[in-house]
């Protein structure tokens, strides 16, 4: 299994760096950001190390997934104040991964929080410009 020694997450999977566990299987572990954006901010990460979600087998990130889903509906039913949830993945510094150990953010929502995903678009696209996009998009797509 692919692991990195420097890696922050390889050493909590490995029992060298503590971590406030929610949830442990031979895939994944879960376990409570302790940088969190709001109450109740869960991380989903996969006991191999892969920097980018590019490198991991199909099967880790489906199950990466589902253990997102279950972790959603515990935090729907906890005390946690739950009324949304955001899944998020930052793949790549520039979309603001800090861990090089690509992991899945699960983060309790309720109205009224502060949180902003969005702080900026571009200027609305033509359709041409879209058009011309998904054509460059899936030009590139790698089967
Ligand atoms: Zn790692």
């Amino acid at each position: 299994m692919n692991t990195d020694p420097a890696c922050i997450f390889c050493k909590i999977i490995a029992g060298e760096m503590p971590a406030t566990m929610v949830a442990e299987d031979e895939v994944t572990i879960a376990f409570m950001d302790i940088n969190p954006v709001n109450e109740g901010h869960l991380l989903v990460v996969p006991r191999e190390h892969h920097q980018s979600i590019a490198s991991i087998p199909g099967s880790v990130l489906s199950h990466m997934a589902l253990i997102a889903r279950w972790l959603t509906a515990a935090l729907r039913a906890s005390l946690v104040r739950t009324e949304g949830v955001n899944l998020y993945l930052a793949d790549g510094a520039a979309a603001g991964q800090e861990v090089p150990h690509a992991h899945l953010h699960v983060i309790p929502r309720w109205r009224g929080d502060g949180i902003r995903i969005s702080v900026g678009r571009p200027a609305t696209p033509t359709r041409e410009q879209l058009e011309e996009m998904a054509a460059q998009i899936r030009a590139a797509a790698i089967d």
